[in-house]
């Protein structure tokens, strides 16, 4: 859903994943907050967390952002958290496999169930672990559905503005 004011949209998204660990409290934290707390706990229900950036063309931009936590597991929960979403973050870590299986499941869930204007970022998360990388690259399957890709590190920061920049960069701008 977008609400335009002047040149502020605010965007209801949604930063999902199927399965818990990959990073996504972490990254919404980063981006709001500017803080990583590695002992943080797991998010109990949905968290709301908003945070407002400026482009270069002076639009101004609003996320509100619903940090999801065990709800995915109930699939038939999930269509009330992407119904309306403007955006959706699909979160895999790039040291896991199984996490980004688990991403792809989501796009496919997206792609039957989203609006069809939704804009989707695919992110491999804690790409501070290079040692322990298992995903090689998210790119060609990100290109394959349409998606943006990136890799970020909640950790770091490395990437976690340009995220949410690129996002804000491909909504649809409100009419003059
Ligand atoms: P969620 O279940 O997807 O919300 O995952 P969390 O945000 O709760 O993070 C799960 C675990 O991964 C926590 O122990 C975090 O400290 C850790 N973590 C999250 N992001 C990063 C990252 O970018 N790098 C590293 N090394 N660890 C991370
Ligand atoms: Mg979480």
């Amino acid at each position: 859903k977008f609400q335009h004011f002047h040149s502020l949209i605010t965007v209801n998204g949604w930063v999902l994943s199927r399965g818990s660990g990959v990073g996504k409290s972490c990254i919404v934290l980063r981006f709001v907050r500017g803080q990583f707390d590695p002992t943080s706990k797991v998010t109990v229900g949905a968290s709301f967390l908003s945070q407002t950036i400026a482009l270069q063309d002076s639009t101004t931009v609003k996320f509100e952002i619903w940090d999801t936590a065990g709800q995915e597991r109930y699939a038939a929960l999930a269509p009330l958290y992407y119904r309306g979403a403007a955006v959706s973050v699909i979160v895999y870590d790039i040291t896991s496999p199984e996490s980004f299986t688990k991403a792809q499941y989501w796009v496919k869930e997206l792609q039957k169930h989203g609006s069809p204007d939704i804009v989707m970022a695919l992110v491999g998360n804690k790409a501070d672990l290079q040692e322990k990388r298992e995903v090689s690259d998210g790119i060609d399957y990100a290109e394959k559905n349409g998606m943006f890709f990136i890799e970020t590190s909640a950790k770091t920061a490395d990437n976690i503005n340009q995220l949410f920049e690129e996002i804000a960069k491909r909504l649809p701008r409100p009419s003059p």
